[in-house]
């Protein structure tokens, strides 16, 4: 089973100036690539891949000799995740971007990176040992390793690990260990399980809001003091631009820990989850529910939940989007199609009362279940 570790790497100033240029290398080599690859395109119709990319590095090394001081299979990791952002291109994703100097810094590395978690020091290629944070151990093959820096200037490194244990073996799918969840608007998400004949909720996490308040503030003043025009922006801009960045990170962490503590709670608890497929690039049209989805992370929970079910022989079932889950009554089945987004709680033509999202994740569950017909209802 693959496991992703990740852990604050502590370089020396000399080391950070290495780093920097490691950084500032695989960038120009994948900004290059995706310019060539335009170009080839527009003006030839030709189809580069990261093949014939690759093979240019040898050539360009003679003109730009400062890529020597970067490990060649780095570089060469830039141009297949080119080619990877490609794909996820063709699959729906956005086209691959520039890489910007100002946001996040990475660089992967196959092999020929050590860890030696006794002495808390990572091997790196030209750089030697660097002092590193391991707060937690693991054991396996290493597969991959990502460096990173993030704007505000933290470093990082992350090991994709080949652990040599097999994935548990899937719980049986039964109803009574099942749960729908719905993922609300105004709350993060509703079980069908109701604890006491009241649903569970889990509330969207009011502190993040809050951040997200003060965020606006520093950010409005970080404009002000930028000049436009100037070939070198001030020092208060500077100080500025990293408490936009601490406190974006602050954010980013906040939000990790909620939906990391939500989805181990829902994972623990049950042996299958059934959810509705997402589709937030469709919501994400709408601008109102915008701002409250992004913010949300649902995308993330998604891949913490199936990851987390991975590890532990759980089971996801993903309902289609056609699903009317929130416009059916759970009791008897009435189709409510004047269904408006700021109805909380609605009456079906045979009198039962609904509170929107428990109703739509009863019925997510019905249909997650319906998916498989040995476990399906019985008699209620
Ligand atoms: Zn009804």
């Amino acid at each position: 089973m693959l496991k992703a570790y990740k852990y604050c790497l502590l370089p020396t100033v000399e080391q950070k100036e290495q780093l920097a240029q490691m950084f500032g290398s695989c960038r120009f080599v994948y900004n290059l690539g995706l310019q060539t690859k335009l170009t080839a395109y527009k003006q030839y119709g030709v189809t580069l891949n990261c093949f014939d990319l690759t093979n240019q590095i040898v050539d360009l090394k003679k003109e730009a000799t400062w890529l020597a001081d970067c490990p060649a299979q780095a570089l060469q990791m830039s141009l297949r995740n080119l080619d990877n952002a490609y794909t996820a291109f063709f699959r729906g994703a956005g086209f691959p971007k520039f890489k910007s100097k100002r946001g996040r810094q990475s660089f992967q590395l196959p092999q020929g990176v050590k860890a030696d978690l006794e002495a808390r020091k990572v091997f790196l290629p030209k750089l030697k040992w660097v002092e590193c944070a391991f707060s937690r151990t693991f054991t396996g093959a290493i597969k991959t390793v990502t460096v990173s820096r993030n704007p505000s200037g933290k470093h990082f490194v992350s090991f994709l690990v080949e652990t040599g244990e097999d994935k548990p073996v899937k719980k049986p799918i039964n109803r009574d260990t099942a749960v729908g969840v719905d993922f609300g608007v105004k709350t993060f998400a509703v079980l069908s399980d109701g604890r006491n004949g009241v649903p569970q909720v889990f509330e969207n996490h009011k502190f993040l809001r809050r951040s997200l308040k003060r965020l606006r503030v520093e950010q409005r003043t970080m404009a002000r003091r930028f000049k436009k025009g100037a070939a070198e922006q001030s020092k208060n801009w500077h100080k500025q631009r990293v408490i936009v960045a601490k406190l974006h990170e602050t954010i980013t962490n906040q939000r990790r820990d909620f939906l990391h503590k939500t989805s181990t709670q829902i994972i623990n608890e049950y042996d299958t989850i059934c959810l509705e497929t997402l589709n937030t690039s469709g919501m994400m049209k709408n601008q109102k529910l915008a701002c409250a989805i992004g913010e949300m992370g649902w995308t993330d929970f998604n891949a913490m939940l199936d990851y987390k079910a991975d590890w532990y022989g759980k089971n996801i079932l993903r309902i289609g989007q056609f699903e009317p889950s929130f416009r059916i009554c759970n009791v008897c089945g009435w189709h409510n199609k004047d269904l408006k987004l700021s109805d909380r709680v609605w009456t079906c033509a045979n009198g039962h009362t609904v509170e929107r999202d428990a109703n739509a994740a009863l019925n997510i569950l019905d249909f997650g279940m319906r998916l498989h017909p040995l476990s399906a209802k019985t008699e209620r």
